[in-house]
């Protein structure tokens, strides 16, 4: 048996539940890491609780994901959803409720990895209560968002704060990418210890079609050029900065060409918005014929989508790490991305797909030509996708460097010794 099997640790993501289905409302890159960084850590023996916000009365407090891993729901505040920039006032209440379960469960966590700035507060206050070793990863910094955005959400200078406190007390921070680094390094401060740990994903499951038979199954013929989204419904997506660059395609007059935008809930939820402004664009374009917006895709349906199209796009003006690009990368589809972030990283130009300047539409139409074009390269470029996804971007990959770093941050320090005087 491993020795970490009764090795504790809690995994916090007040905001983004492990649990919940991916590609809704806020649900995201966030949900899906922490999800497969929990199930890869209890693979390896570590006894894993994942803690995030309840936000409605039916769902489980306690969802059991493998006999050593399982998500647990307290509550803040009302059982409602809340968007983000609007949790900080209940995250005292998350730390009291989190200090009652170990009380009521007789457990203790010695090591407590926190998700995105909100929980990143709810470890540094455990740290002070308790001593916990904290390990942070932010998935967003708002030091650069702040600098996309127009309007900046009240909540801004509170938030620069705690991720500056974080950065310089955690016992380590876990950037996913070298560029995030130096982005912590820049704009938030000199201090504080980082190691590049990236995301992940499943090599198994991406990559597991080809893409004839993915066709055949989404019912798209061999010879359509199609090019695809997939990925929340947020204006920082650029989903408009793809659908503007497939207006200008050469493909565009062909019959041939399919554009699938996929993700995103219902008009009337909180990303119903950009989803009707972005079917309003298409519609403008007059591209509704070939454009199909699939909604949600589940991880189950993803790999078909993925196998199936010529080229996946990431258009974001800012993306910290990027899952999407991997996810189609493992399935042997090149990627058109903008040159921002994590996507500097995980997508080598003109070996593994092309960069394009955020919000350039006609750059990224020249990329998604080029590749359409080019059945050949196209081949080229996707088996070079998969084999970097490979060697540098599986769970298991991740989860065994989280878990070295872990292993190192509880060993208990070595006192320094006393030198040994000889007696003459
Ligand atoms: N996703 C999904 N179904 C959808 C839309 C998105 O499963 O309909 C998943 C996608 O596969 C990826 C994650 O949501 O794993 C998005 O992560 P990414 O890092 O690309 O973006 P984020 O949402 O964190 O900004």
């Amino acid at each position: 048996m491993n020795s970490r099997t009764e090795q504790r640790i809690a995994l916090i993501s007040v905001h983004g539940d492990p649990a919940i289905e991916i590609g809704k409302e806020e649900a995201g890159g966030q949900n899906v890491y922490v999800r497969h960084v929990g199930e890869a850590l209890a693979q390896l023996g570590w006894q894993v609780d994942m803690f995030t916000r309840k936000i409605s009365p039916e769902q489980d407090t306690i969802v059991q994901h493998h006999p050593n891993c399982r998500t647990i729901r307290l509550e803040a505040g009302a059982v409602e959803f809340v968007p983000r920039d609007n949790l900080f006032a209940y995250l005292t209440e998350f730390v009291d409720n989190f200090l009652d379960f170990q009380r009521k469960n007789g457990v203790n966590y010695p090591l407590i990895h926190t998700n995105y700035w909100l929980s990143s507060w709810v470890g540094m206050r455990l740290k002070k209560i308790q001593g916990s070793k904290q390990v942070h990863t932010y998935h967003s910094l708002g030091a650069v968002k702040y600098n996309t955005i127009k309007t900046v959400p009240l909540i801004a200078s509170t938030r620069l704060a705690v991720e500056k406190e974080v950065l310089e007390t955690a016992e380590r921070i876990v950037a996913t990418s070298p560029q995030e680094k130096e982005h912590m390094r820049s704009l938030v401060s000199t201090k504080g210890d980082i190691d590049i740990i990236p995301c992940g994903t499943d090599i198994e499951r991406f990559g597991c079609i080809n893409r004839q038979a993915a066709r055949v199954q989404l019912g798209l013929n061999p010879e359509d050029k199609v090019v695809m989204y997939v990925g929340r419904f947020d204006y920082r997506k650029g989903i408009e900065t793809l659908v503007r660059a497939v207006a200008q395609s050469r493909f565009r007059g062909e019959k041939n060409l399919k554009l699938i935008i996929g993700g995103g809930s219902r008009p009337g939820q909180s990303d119903g918005m950009e989803r009707e402004r972005i079917e309003g664009i298409v519609a403008e374009l007059g591209m509704s014929d070939f454009t199909i917006f699939p909604g949600r895709l589940s991880q189950d349906i993803l790999p078909t989508y993925y196998a199936a199209a010529d080229v996946c796009v990431v258009p974001s003006h800012y993306e910290p790490f990027g899952l999407v690009a991997i996810e189609a990368m493992a399935s042997y589809t090149p990627v058109v991305a903008s040159d921002v972030g994590g996507l500097q990283f995980t997508v080598v130009s003109e070996e593994t797909g092309l960069l394009a300047p955020p919000q350039d539409e006609a750059a990224f139409a020249v990329a998604i030509d080029r590749i359409l074009a080019n059945p050949l390269w196209r081949d080229k470029l996707g088996q070079a996708a998969r084999k970097r996804v490979e060697t540098k971007f599986s769970w298991n990959g991740v989860a065994a460097q989280l878990s070295e770093l872990y292993t190192q941050l509880l060993q208990p320090k070595v006192q320094e010794q006393e030198p040994v005087l000889l007696s003459s």
